[in-house]
Formats: structure tokens, sequence, C-alpha cells
């Protein structure tokens, strides 16, 4: 079956008791037994719950896994993955990524004696050359927030198949509906679907899908033990928000793509970060690994940090806010917002300026989202 059927219906059949056509909220901690010694299918939330396995399955589904896992926050998600390491291993992670994992990774889990390394991923050599024989975990973002920029995730799963190494793609910008990890040969897709997938900016979640029955076995362990799954209500949500998956990313594509190139050509913006841009230096790549670029990009005014402050004081729809991958337009400074926590020459390093400004561009009429933004350019 296509994507957009499945969003609908994979893991959800109408209520056996009274036939809910909609997967119904199993809000109870616990299930009865049948008998003493035995339980049913369900027996305790924390575990498994009606309600998130539908949401579980379909996200398998989607991701094209065997298994799915959905977890309190996208960082739940994250910190449970991490689980999968032991002190003594070494993962090696791409330097740019999500402001949330980079202060895990290196103020928690490198403090347990992981050792974390920071590697640039666009670069294969490089990335070759940071592989040691207790390397046990690839991280990787694609597209990167809030500069765009792509990781070829067939190549760097190749190199770490061959050392038999476990590749993470976290898939949050893309969506199974732009991009596929699993299908490109990593190991393991992560989301936030907090963003995207729940698409309604009214619930926090993550999501995990593998394709290897040990590591899911591993995980849905580590979920349980560490307890990080998502509450029944909230599970309930995320799926509802799935079902229009497909239609708000096609929206979240074309309203961002119509801004980019416009603001690509306007007088008073020195550069725009999209991948669907031709100059996008990995334009080619985009085409060739993802079928849509999505909704957020970034870009830098002219003038500077003032100018930057004031184009994010003075728009009117877009709501100057944290997050991404809402219905509703979001403006924001990675600067001091979404990537505050981290250290200032590593933004600098990564190419994360003051000046720059990052869009996550919602489903309104694209004419009101670039009236508000040639406003506030002034
Ligand atoms: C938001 C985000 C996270 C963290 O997810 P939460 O739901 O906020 O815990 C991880 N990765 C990326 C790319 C994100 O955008």
């Amino acid at each position: 079956m296509h994507f957009e059927t499945r969003a609908i219906h994979a893991g959800q059949e109408p209520d056996p008791v009274y036939g809910a056509v909609m997967t119904p909220i199993y809000q109870t901690t616990n299930f009865a037994f049948k008998e003493l010694g035995q339980p049913g299918p369900f027996e305790y939330t924390r575990s498994a719950n009606p309600t998130r396995s539908a949401l579980e399955s379909c996200l398998a589904s989607l991701e094209g896994g065997t298994r799915g896992f959905a977890f309190a926050t996208g960082m739940a998600g994250i910190a449970t993955v991490l689980n999968l390491l032991n002190a003594g291993d070494h993962i090696i992670v791409h330097a740019d990524l999500y402001g949330g994992t980079y202060r895990l990774l290196s103020s928690v889990i490198a403090e347990k004696g992981v050792s974390v390394e920071f590697s640039n991923l666009r670069d294969l050599d490089t990335f070759r050359q940071a592989i040691r024989p207790n390397t046990k975990m690839i991280w990787t973002e694609t597209p990167t927030n809030p500069l765009l920029h792509l990781l070829d995730l067939a190549a760097i799963a190749e190199i770490a198949q061959e050392k038999k190494i476990l590749t993470v793609c976290d898939n949050t910008f893309a969506t199974p509906c732009f991009q596929q990890p699993l299908s490109l040969g990593i190991d393991i897709a992560l989301h936030s679907t907090t963003k995207y997938i729940n698409g309604h900016s009214d619930v926090v979640g993550g999501a995990i899908v593998v394709k290897d029955a040990v590591v899911g076995k591993r995980i849905g362990f580590l979920q349980n033990s560490m307890g990080t799954a998502q509450a029944p209500f909230d599970s309930f949500l995320v799926l509802r928000g799935l079902k229009t998956l497909a239609l708000r990313m096609q929206a979240h594509n074309q309203n961002a793509l119509a801004l980019a190139e416009w603001l690509s050509e306007h007088p008073k913006v020195d550069k725009v970060f999209h991948p669907g841009l031709k100059d996008h230096p990995q334009h080619d790549l985009a085409l060739r690994q993802m079928t849509g670029f999505g909704g957020t990009f970034s870009f830098r005014p002219k003038g500077g940090k003032e100018v930057a402050a004031r184009v994010l004081s003075s728009v009117r729809i877009f709501t100057l806010a944290e997050s991404l991958g809402g219905v509703e337009s979001l403006i924001g400074q990675p600067w001091t917002m979404s990537h505050g926590s981290m250290p200032a020459d590593v933004k600098l390093a990564s190419g994360i300026t003051e000046d720059l400004i990052r869009l996550s561009v919602g489903i309104e009429h694209v004419d009101d989202l670039r009236e508000d933004l040639r406003e506030a350019l002034g």
C-alpha cells in the first residue's frame, strides 16, 4: 500500500469491543488477567498499551522497519538509543546536530565513559579515519538544523556496515514522507514527533524505528526498563497527526520552497540555506536521497544581527518561538534559541551566526507569509 494509505490505516483496526473506527485512548495503567498466570496481550502501560502499540505499528510501517517505538519526548527516544552504548565504546557524531542531542552527548553520555567524537560526516575520508576498533555507533542528522546541510546516508551506511557499526539517523526534519533512512541502509531511524509527525504543536514525543529484530528487542527492553515510553493520550494525538502527514508535508514543502526562492532574489537578503535551491552545495544529493525538502530553512539578511533582530521582532504571522514542524509558521534565532546551549565557538565553527534566521514554514497561504516577510525586511 502507498504511504498516504498506510499513514491512515497501518496498525489500526476497528476496536474489537465496540467497533470504534478511531483507535481509542486506553487511559489505563493496567489490564485484567484472564486467570492466574494468563495475562492478556497487555498487562501494564509502561510495558505496552494498545493506543501506543497502534502508533508504534504505524510508525514502523511508514519508516519501512520491523518495529516502532513511541517515546515521551524526542530526547527520551535519543537517550534510549544512546543506552545501547557502554563505557569504553566510541561513538562518532556528525558535528552539526540538534542542540539538545549535543548537550546530552557532551554533558551526560561523555561523562559515563563513552568516548564521544564529533566529526564532519559530510567528508567521507574524515569519517573513515575517525573509525576505531571500539566504534559502536554512528550518529547522523540530515537535513541538519538550522543550516540544512545534508549527509549522504547510503554512503555512510555502506562504510559503517563493512565494520558492523550501528548507524542512527535523526529523520525529524524530512520525515519518512520525504526520506527513508532504513531503505538507504541505516539501522535506526529516529524522530522528535513533536515536530512534523504530530504536526500540530500540541504534543512532545519521540519515535524510533528499526529493521533488525535483535536491535528492536533491546530497544523494547530499554524502553520498558527506563520508562521512556509515550503516554496513551499523547500517543492518540500523534496517531491522529500522522493521518495528515503526507498532505501537510506537501504543503510545508511547497510553501517553504516558494519563500526560499523569493528570499534568494530579495535585495536585502545575503544568503538562503535551502536544499531545494540550485545553489545549495548538495542540491544533487537532495534530489537523490529525498523526495521533498521539508518546511524548515534558514537565511541571513544583509546588515548583520541588528537587521536580523528587527526582522525577528516585526513579523506578524510568523510567531517568534522555539520548535518547528507545526501547521503554524514560526521564526527563530538559532544562536539564542534552538542552539542556545551550544558554546559560541562550536556554533561559529558549524556556521551558525548571530544574524541567522530560521523559519519553520507552516501551511498558511503562501502569499500571506511572503507579505509578512516582505514587510519585516522593510
Ligand atoms: C526537537 C528535536 C529533537 C528533540 O526532540 P524533543 O521532542 O524536543 O525532545 C531532536 N532532534 C531534532 C532534529 C529536533 O528538531
